[in-house]
């Protein structure tokens, strides 16, 4: 076995990531049975965690990178072990050496896109609120109710531009006096975080706390269950707190209030996927599903692995950048799902899983039988 962090930094930066709980590990295997990777691939982050232990890890290893931070071995763990915190450490050690295997190589360009535009797309800042156009959002300014943070996929990517202009007519329809940062917006760095850079998700986190701060901004409301945990969940580190909601809660809100009237019908068989940053780490499940019974037509079916147990689409942890070769993709065996149930429609709530779905129609060729929707686009075509 080669190591090529020094034993004592490893155990230094465990400890600093909780290492304490690592210990705890009784070797159970549980983690091992609840994790995705091993309905794909032989995977054992009981055996991370156990090397992290005794500072054995080796850091050259493309392991490391596997956790998409899907939170269903942590629910799961007996001893409560923090086996996230342990992945997301050793992946700080080898960013701090620049050690990435072939598929992570991408993350160079990504972490220098977000320094350099705030996007990890190398897309130009100048370009940020483009999706906008002709919808006449406005800029957000102190006083108005809410800031609308589309984030980085929903303001340059094709297909989930679509998302943000949903959303952007949901709100202008139910009357929300709501604007945009536009440029001034930038990644809020949850993903970033953990792949271990934990420089660049400072820095983007520090701009936009003082963004928030200097325009007034008391509540925020995000597309990306990403953006959402960061925010509710990681900016209080730096001491400050913001009324942070997400799209699927509000939506169920604004129907429930009688400000959003849904008029038309749906009537086709939808399924909902949980992404795991709005269910598993954050218990968001019911008012995305109630917002979708709420709507005339629309019948609402299960796929197995749902709630709790959600079969993760592989993009967290900053996998979304990482190249997965076909036959390792969850998103795969999650659309496989979908249509074994018989669903026609998809249906989420998260950048990162529609990303990765959309892939999977093409790639499974199975476009004509299956359609992949955020939750917005859906209420779109009703109101
Ligand atoms: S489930 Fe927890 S205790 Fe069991 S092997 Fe995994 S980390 Fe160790
Ligand atoms: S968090 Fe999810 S992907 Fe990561 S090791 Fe646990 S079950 Fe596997």
């Amino acid at each position: 076995m080669e190591t090529v962090a020094p034993y004592k930094e490893i155990i230094d930066v465990i400890k600093e990531s909780g290492g304490d709980a690592f210990k705890l590990c009784y070797r159970c295997g549980l983690c091992d049975t609840v994790c995705p990777w091993n309905r794909v691939i032989p995977f054992s982050m009981r055996k991370i965690v156990r090397q992290a232990t005794f500072g054995l890890t080796e850091i050259e290893s493309e392991d490391i990178w596997r956790c998409t931070t899907c939170g269903n071995c942590p629910q799961k763990c007996p001893r409560g072990v923090k086996i996230i915190e342990c992945g997301v450490s050793l992946r700080r050690i080898a960013t701090e050496y620049g050690v990435f295997p072939t598929p992570v190589k991408p993350i160079r360009t990504i972490s220098g896109s977000l320094v350099g535009e705030g996007n990890p797309l190398s897309e130009e800042r100048a370009k940020r609120a483009n999706w906008a156009e002709g919808l006449s959002v406005k800029p957000f300014t102190e006083g108005m109710d809410v800031l609308y943070f589309p984030g980085c996929y929903l303001s340059y990517d094709p297909r989930l531009k679509k998302v943000a202009r949903a959303t952007a007519t949901i709100l202008t329809r139910a009357g929300i006096d709501f604007g945009i940062l536009g440029t001034k917006e930038n990644c809020c760095g949850e993903s970033i975080r953990k792949t271990g850079d934990e420089d660049v998700f400072k820095l983007l986190a520090k701009e936009n706390i003082k963004t928030f701060i200097d325009n007034g901004v008391q509540k925020i409301l995000v597309s990306s269950p990403h953006c959402f945990h960061t925010f509710k969940n990681e900016y209080p580190e730096f001491m400050v707190n913001f009324e942070v909601v997400h799209i699927s809660h509000y939506l169920f809100e604004l129907i429930d209030e009688g400000r959003l009237e849904l008029t038309k019908e749906y009537g086709k068989k939808v399924t909902y996927h949980d992404p795991c940053y709005l269910g598993r780490h954050n218990g968001i499940y019911d008012k995305p599903r109630e917002a979708l019974k709420k709507i005339p037509g629309l019948e609402l079916i299960e796929m197995p692995d749902s709630r709790e147990d959600s079969l993760c689409c592989g993009g967290g942890g900053g996998r979304i950048w990482m190249e997965t070769p076909k036959g390792e993709r969850f998103s795969d065996l999650r659309l496989e799902q979908a249509i074994d149930v018989g669903a026609e429609v998809l249906v989420t709530s998260c950048p990162y899983c529609i990303t990765n779905f959309e892939d999977s129609t093409l790639t499974l060729e199975v476009g004509e039988n299956i359609e992949v929707k955020d939750i917005t686009e859906i209420i779109q075509e009703v109101i």
